[in-house]
């Protein structure tokens, strides 16, 4: 296990590809065999994490490795047109503030809605789909939101990459992290807030 300067949680990496766009999370253990595959190009903020590897005969000298909070790497990161974040139900549910979006309820245990209802065509993508408590997502059925006579306190939209990252690590991320992140959100986020 690596020694942190954090005892409660160690800290995830946030992955950068090479033109310092923010990527992935990545655990210690992954994050130690980017730079044991020499694919870090350069590093952001202090070593969050120390790892102490085995003794090199090479160097005479046991091996150590500081890995960084953020680190850029080499490599090809995504397929063309995989640029949207992919839906998850706690992304959405963090992106919506944890809050149904038709009655204002905060809880633990949110559904994902449908605008348009599957249905009906209506598709699994960001601008469609919002967090909604179970009772509003029962009364407002297999129904458009017009049919339903139901409103949205907020207009759902697609989180920017950096958004997305903020928000599947809430809670768990680094302040030079979310600076980084912060800077990359969307102009008029919602997120800039929070
Ligand atoms: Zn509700």
């Amino acid at each position: 296990m690596p020694s942190s300067n954090r005892t409660s949680r160690v800290p995830r990496i946030l992955r950068l590809n090479h033109a310092g766009m923010p990527v992935s999370w990545a655990t210690w253990y992954e994050a130690s065999r980017l730079y044991a595959r020499d694919l870090v190009i350069w590093t952001l903020g202090d070593p969050v994490i120390k790892l102490r590897g085995g003794y090199s005969r090479k160097l005479s000298q046991v091996s150590e490795l500081d890995i960084h909070g953020i680190v850029a790497c080499r490599g090809k990161i995504f397929e063309r047109g995989s640029l949207v974040p992919p839906v998850s139900n706690p992304a959405l549910f963090a992106r919506d503030g944890q809050m149904c979006m038709y009655c204002g309820v905060e809880s633990r245990d949110l559904t994902r809605d449908h605008l348009v209802p599957r249905s009906r065509g209506g598709a699994d993508s960001w601008e469609n789909v919002v967090a909604a408590c179970y009772k509003c997502n029962h009364r407002k059925g297999n129904r458009l939101l017009e049919e339903s006579g139901m409103e949205l306190l907020a207009l759902p939209y697609v989180p920017n990459f950096a958004e997305y990252l903020a928000l599947i690590n809430s809670g768990r991320i680094l302040a030079d992290q979310m600076d980084f992140l912060r800077a990359r959100f969307a102009r008029n986020s919602r997120l800039k807030a929070a």
